[in-house]
């Protein structure tokens, strides 16, 4: 193992790497020929500030030798990161911004080459990390818009705030698609479509990245791969899955976001068919390197190079497990526990042989190119007097719109919605219609959602019916389930909100997603009033209702964040039409889980061994009736390699303007491998004025038809089988024959 000789930079000298105008690979290796072996193996590691700044907590100054100097200096860390929240002091854009620019300045005057750190977070619905800040929908109400270029917006609003914060790098977005709503990172995820997750994923990448802001982000598709398919749904336990499950239905959605060209991938924590992630050749190489290009940066999740060590025991040691993630194809590690253990493990492994240079020169290669592509090296610092304006109050407009979007009504018996103008009395009920940091989730302010004894700014869903609410209608809110029924009894209307509680990761795992048995009382004894009952769900993942099922109206409103109060008045009220599509299947029992729609064919279970829903995937009611009219295949005939090219029309037959979300669904009559009654190959979002008509021409490339083909043993590559494609759009089918 023969080491690269360092030579230091000298006062005086200039470096290339330090020239603006050189290309960045000659940069790139300009420094690396520069570093010691000690210096590379830093840039590998990934602190969480929190354990930096022990008990020395960010006080408003620079910081001190006695904080950083550990990490930065003598243990040289490339990235530094604040997982969940930075801590009590750092509530302010301008003081995120501040701390931000102070471990910068710490890592660029210190270090001995001046190398600047990657800092990142989770910016998962907005600048969740700061008190104040805009918080957009969950990714699983984004799904349910079925919306990309909202999702790309969404992207780039969040990293505008992310860079006016003086952060680089965004640990978004999840990219996992997820069916099993036990897990409780269900909500984080865009659903459980493959196509709708891959292409939301891919527009919110484009939008981090593409950002105008203060500076440059990168975004993070996360957690490669299968994060989603945990075996017993709860969290980072291992996931069983077949090589054919893996091609065609996990691996897709993450292809499509890093074909968008995201610059870092994630590592699924957890295992797969015996291997965990972090430490798979498989799928960190060969699947993500070799089949699908990537070249940027690989991260591991939490702690998760130790896990190797002292939770999967695939190592018998520490510097044997760092050798089996970076051999894998590991980068960098994230809070690897200490950076002095990740400096003496890896060096270990080094000395012992077990790692190269080569592969290390490698690694700090990719991350020093992004630390290149990002400019941290000629704009470390951003102006953090200009923070709280950037962030605070930010694209509330286009917050409104996501949560509006995202809203889906699944029942509207007898047209119980929108509210009637005339209607004198609204009770409103439950008790999640008046608490903001449920409605927000978890991730937001802290890791398991806004800590107790914090209230996070945004709209309830209290608040934005009594906002809206016409001034001849009277808004009384019921705070006990007895006041409610008593109430209830004279109203027009009750609206009763019910949910779950924020939480995040193996916190928010859940045996029975289904609601409490109090809030299953109360929609219960409001129902017997027979008067006019809406329920309105502020969940992270369909609940199973039990008893509150069967009220006239039905809104799912997920976790619609800062403005979704005002967003579920929009639909309350009429203001807005509603249009969202369920992006997760919805269960009537738990026993129903996992619950996808794609379900392959049986011989027998029962009558609900196949898909039985209580709201499919892609259910949704509008305030108007809409009518698909044709879909049309521009030829009755493909090759395997074509994309098929269709037209679709639709029209709105009802009186109102809306929003349709228009989904093309392909069956195979006959094929090899099992495939499922339907499975979506494309989709659009029109909108439609009141009596309009139109045509909408949706592409499926073979990508989208190809399947893992042959025995179980899916050694075969993917291909797209001969054969008849069933394509159905509404009522609508037109067949494709692939020669
Ligand atoms: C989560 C990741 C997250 C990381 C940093 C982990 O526990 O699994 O999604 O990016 O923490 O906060």
């Amino acid at each position: 193992v023969a080491a690269v000789a360092s030579v230091p930079a000298q006062a005086g000298d200039n470096p290339t790497y330090t020239n603006p105008n050189a290309p960045i690979d000659v940069r790139v290796n300009d420094l690396l020929h520069r570093m010691t072996l000690a210096e590379k193996i830093g840039q590998m590691d990934q602190i969480s500030v929190v354990r930096m700044q022990g008990d020395c907590q960010w006080s408003g100054g620079d910081f001190t030798d006695s904080c950083m100097k550990s990490v930065l200096v003598d243990n040289a860390a490339g990235s530094v990161l604040s997982g969940g929240g930075a801590g009590p002091a750092v509530n302010t854009p301008e003081n995120w911004a501040k701390m931000v620019n102070a471990v910068q300045k710490y890592a660029v005057t210190n270090s001995r080459l001046h190398i600047p750190v990657l800092y990142g977070v989770d910016a998962v619905h907005g600048h969740n990390n700061v008190l104040g800040a805009t918080i957009f929908p969950q990714e699983i109400g984004m799904g349910s818009t079925w919306d990309a270029s909202l999702a790309g917006a969404a992207g780039a609003a969040t990293a505008r705030a992310v860079a006016a914060t003086g952060i680089d790098w965004n640990f978004a977005p999840v990219t996992d698609i997820a069916r099993d709503q036990r897990w409780g990172r269900y909500y984080e995820t865009y659903g459980e479509d493959p196509l709708l997750s891959g292409t939301l994923a891919a527009s919110a990448v484009k939008g981090i990245q593409g950002a105008d802001g203060a500076k440059k982000v990168a975004a993070t598709v996360k957690h490669f791969a299968g994060y989603g398919e945990p075996g017993n749904g709860h969290d980072r336990v291992p996931g069983d899955v077949s090589i054919r499950y893996l091609q065609d239905t996990l691996l897709p959605s993450y292809k499509q976001a890093i074909d968008a060209g995201a610059k870092t991938v994630m590592v699924n924590s957890g295992a797969i068919n015996g291997v965990p992630a972090t430490g798979s050749r498989y799928l960190l190489t060969t699947v993500l390197r070799k089949q699908f290009g990537f070249q940027g940066v690989v991260v591991s999740d939490w702690q998760d190079v130790r896990a190797l060590q002292t939770s999967y025991h695939v190592a018998a040691d520490y510097p044997e497990a760092i050798a089996k993630a970076v051999n894998a194809g590991l980068d960098m590690a994230m809070e690897p526990y200490d950076a002095q253990g990740w400096s003496d493990g890896l060096k270990t492994a080094v000395d012992r042989g077990l790692v190269s240079v080569q592969r290390i020169d490698q690694s700090v290669a990719r991350i020093l190119t992004l630390k290149f592509q990002l400019g941290l090296f000629e704009h470390p610092y951003v102006d953090a007097s200009k923070a709280d304006a950037a962030v605070l109050g930010a694209d509330t407009t286009l917050a409104r719109q996501a949560a509006d979007e995202s809203q889906v009504l699944l029942r509207n018996d007898g047209n119980v919605l929108p509210v009637s103008s005339s209607a004198k009395k609204i009770v409103v009920a439950g008790s999640y219609a008046d608490d903001i940091n449920d409605q927000l989730g978890g991730w937001t302010v802290g890791w398991q959602g806004v800590p107790d004894g914090v209230q996070a700014p945004g709209t309830t869903v209290l608040q934005g019916i009594k906002a809206a609410a016409p001034s001849g209608t009277q808004v009384v809110q019921a705070k006990t389930a007895d006041d409610a029924v008593a109430q209830a009894k004279d109203a027009d209307l009750t609206v009763v909100v019910v949910g779950e509680k924020a939480a995040a990761e193996g916190a928010a795992d859940s045996p029975r997603p289904e609601l409490s048995a109090d809030q299953q009382a109360l929609v219960k004894s409001l129902k017997a009033t027979g008067k006019p009952v809406v329920t309105v769900v502020i969940a992270g993942r369909p609940l199973v209702l039990g008893d509150a099922d069967g009220t006239q109206g039905l809104l799912m409103s997920w976790l619609p964040g800062s403005e979704g109060g005002k967003a579920v008045a929009d639909v309350l009220f009429g203001a807005v039409n509603p249009s969202g599509r369920l992006s997760a299947s919805w269960p009537k029992d738990i026993g129903n889980e996992p619950l996808y729609y794609q379900q392959l064919p049986g011989t027998n279970g029962g009558p609900e061994s196949s898909y039985d829903a209580a709201y499919p995937f892609g259910a949704g009611l509008s305030y108007t009736t809409y009518t698909f009219a044709s879909i049309k295949a521009a030829s009755a005939t493909a090759r395997a390699k074509d994309t098929i090219h269709l037209s679709v029309g639709v029209s709105n037959s009802g009186s109102r303007a809306g929003d349709l979300v228009v989904p093309v669904y392909v069956s195979q009559p006959s094929s090899d491998v099992l495939s499922p009654s339907r499975k979506l190959v494309a989709f659009a979002r029109v909108h439609l004025d009141a009596g309009q008509s139109r045509t909408v021409a949706l592409d499926v490339p073979p990508s989208r038809l190809a399947v893992t083909p042959g025995d179980i043993d899916g050694s075969a590559p993917q291909a797209v089988a001969s054969g008849d494609y069933v394509f159905t759009a509404g009522t609508q089918t037109t067949t494709v024959t692939v020669h």
